[in-house]
C-alpha cells in the first residue's frame, strides 16, 4: 500500500500511540501534521528526523485540543501548506483517576474536552474537504473503555463511549461520499499515559505499582501482554488502505481479548 500524495493529520502525536500512527502513515508515503505538547526541541528534532527518513514533507501545530477555535486554526493551516487533509486521526487523549464523588470537575470537564469534543470540531472541519474529494479517512482513537467501563475513570469512559456513538454516525453521514469513519479500541497500551497512571491508581485502590500492573492493568487482558504502540499504527495503516475501503462505522478492538469477557 501506498498513501503518497495524501496529507495526514494527527492528534496527540508527539507521543505514544499517536506518534507511531504518524510515523507509519509518513513511511508509507503520507504527508503529516503533527499535534501535542512537550519539549519543542526535541519535537523539532523528531519532525526534521521523520520527514528525512520518510522523504515526506511533516509539519506540526501545538494546537491544544481542549480550544475549538485552535483545532479549526490547525486543520486549515493543514489544508493551506499540504493542499488537503485526507486523512485525520483523532487520537490527543488524557486521563485521571478518581472515585466520582471526590471527582475534581475541572478535571472531568477537561478530559470531555480533550477527549470527545475535540474530535467533533477536528471532524466538522476535516470532513467537507473529503467528500469534496470523494476519499477519506477518519480514524478516532477509542479504547476499551468505549465498550466497558472501570471503576474511578467516569470521565474517561464517558468521553469514550461518546466517540464510538459518535464515530458511528458521522460513518453514516459520510458512507457515500468514498469517506470512512472508524474507532480504533485498544486495550493497556504501554505509554506515558498508563503510566502516569499508576500513581493516582495506587492511591485510589491502595495498591502497590506491581500489583496495580498485575491486578488492575493485565488483569483485564486474557493475553497478559500490554498492545504495542505499533500494533495499534498498523491497524490504522489497514484502515487507510483500499481493502478496507467497505469498513466503515466499526469499533475494531485490539485488546488482547479484553472485551470479550
Ligand atoms: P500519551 O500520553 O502517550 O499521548 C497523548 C498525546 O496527546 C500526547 O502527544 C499529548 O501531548 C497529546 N495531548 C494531550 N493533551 C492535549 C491537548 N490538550 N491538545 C493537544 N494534544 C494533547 O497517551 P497514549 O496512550 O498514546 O494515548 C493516545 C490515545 O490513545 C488517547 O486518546 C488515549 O485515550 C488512547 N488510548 C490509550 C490506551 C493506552 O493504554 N495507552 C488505551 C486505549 C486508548
Amino acid at each position: 500500500m501506498s498513501l503518497k500524495g495524501k496529507n495526514a493529520v494527527v492528534t496527540g502525536s508527539t507521543s505514544g500511540i499517536g506518534r507511531a500512527i504518524a510515523c507509519a502513515l509518513a513511511r508509507e508515503g503520507a504527508n503529516v501534521m503533527l499535534n501535542g505538547f512537550g519539549d519543542e526541541p526535541a519535537i523539532e528534532n523528531e519532525r526534521m528526523r521523520l520527514a528525512r527518513e520518510a522523504s515526506v514533507e511533516v509539519l506540526y501545530s501545538r494546537a491544544d485540543m481542549s480550544k475549538p477555535n485552535e483545532i479549526t486554526t490547525m486543520i486549515e493551516e493543514a489544508t493551506a501548506k499540504l493542499g488537503s487533509v485526507d486523512i485525520l486521526v483523532n487520537n490527543a487523549g488524557i486521563q485521571f483517576v478518581s472515585p466520582v464523588e471526590e471527582f475534581p470537575a475541572d478535571k472531568w470537564e477537561a478530559i470531555i474536552r480533550i477527549n470527545l469534543i475535540s474530535v467533533f470540531h477536528a471532524t466538522r472541519a476535516a470532513l467537507p474537504g473529503m467528500k469534496a474529494r470523494k476519499w477519506g479517512r477518519v480514524i478516532n482513537t477509542g479504547s476499551a473503555h468505549s465498550l466497558v467501563a472501570s471503576p474511578f475513570k467516569s470521565a474517561y469512559v464517558a468521553a469514550k463511549h461518546g466517540v464510538a456513538g459518535f464515530t458511528k454516525t458521522v460513518a453514516l453521514e459520510a458512507a457515500s461520499f468514498g469517506v470512512t469513519v472508524n474507532c480504533i479500541s485498544p486495550g493497556y497500551v504501554w505509554t506515558e499515559l498508563v503510566e502516569r497512571q499508576i500513581p493516582d491508581t495506587m492511591k485510589a485502590r491502595n495498591m502497590t505499582k506491581e500489583e496495580v500492573i498485575d491486578e488492575v492493568l493485565l488483569k483485564a487482558q486474557p493475553t497478559k501482554q500490554f498492545v504495542t504502540v505499533d500494533q495499534v499504527a498498523s491497524l490504522a495503516l489497514y484502515l487507510c488502505s483500499d481493502a478496507a475501503s467497505q469498513i466503515t462505522g466499526a469499533n475494531l478492538s485490539i485488546d488482547g481479548g479484553w472485551t470479550a469477557q
